[in-house]
């Protein structure tokens, strides 16, 4: 998606070498005109998948998720809870996922009301990288006998090799942005 790429390239803040900020209209300030592009987008990638569900991970993917279920006639989002609380039901669906950005290791959980045997899933995230999130993700949607119709990220590190990992397990990844490479502190996208 070019017009991303082009925000990507005129907001985005490169921290070390292979993390990318991009808080002025994504995971902090949110431009809603921009991201709505974004989320049709989406639904033209997948269009023809039958969607029931959309599930993502807190906190990041909650909105492009919420933005995205508008286009697919309003289908509930559930987001995977990174912390336990006590309002969250005993009775969840949880996998390991290790952090990339965080360096450490979260349990994610679903209470399983939320995810039923049978359901189409696609699955958003703002990033993909090396592909825990999804895969963790992914592993819920098995757990309740749910099928994932595909994975959709707004930008991927194409040079962490999350995309492979999924693709290699079977799943349909669409990407809108993809940085190939960071060289000499410039993003270079696929
Ligand atoms: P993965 O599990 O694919 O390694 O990483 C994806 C998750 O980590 C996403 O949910 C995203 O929130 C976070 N993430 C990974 N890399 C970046 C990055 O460069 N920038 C930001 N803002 N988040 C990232």
């Amino acid at each position: 998606m070019d017009a991303l790429k082009e925000r990507i390239m005129t907001d985005g803040v490169i921290i070390g070498d292979s993390v990318i900020k991009v808080d002025s209209f994504l995971n902090h300030q949110m431009d809603i005109a921009f991201l709505k592009k974004v989320a049709a987008e989406f639904a033209e990638r997948f269009k023809g998948e039958k969607v029931d569900k959309i599930l993502t991970i807190e906190a990041s993917g909650i909105g492009i998720a919420a933005l995205t279920s508008l286009y697919f006639n309003d289908v509930p989002v559930v987001f995977a809870k990174k912390h336990s609380a006590s309002n969250l039901s005993d009775d969840v669906y949880e996998t390991r996922v290790y952090s990339f950005t965080k360096q450490k290791e979260n349990i994610i959980r679903v209470d399983k009301r939320y995810i039923s045997a049978g359901e189409n899933v696609l699955i958003i995230d703002d990033f993909l990288a090396c592909g825990s999130a999804a895969m963790g993700l992914g592993e819920i949607v098995k757990m309740a006998g749910a099928k994932v119709v595909g994975i959709g990220a707004v930008i991927e590190k194409g040079f962490q090799g999350g995309h492979e990992k999924l693709v290699e397990k079977g799943y349909r990844v669409e990407s809108l942005a993809i940085i190939k490479e960071i060289k000499d502190g410039k993003l270079v996208f696929a």
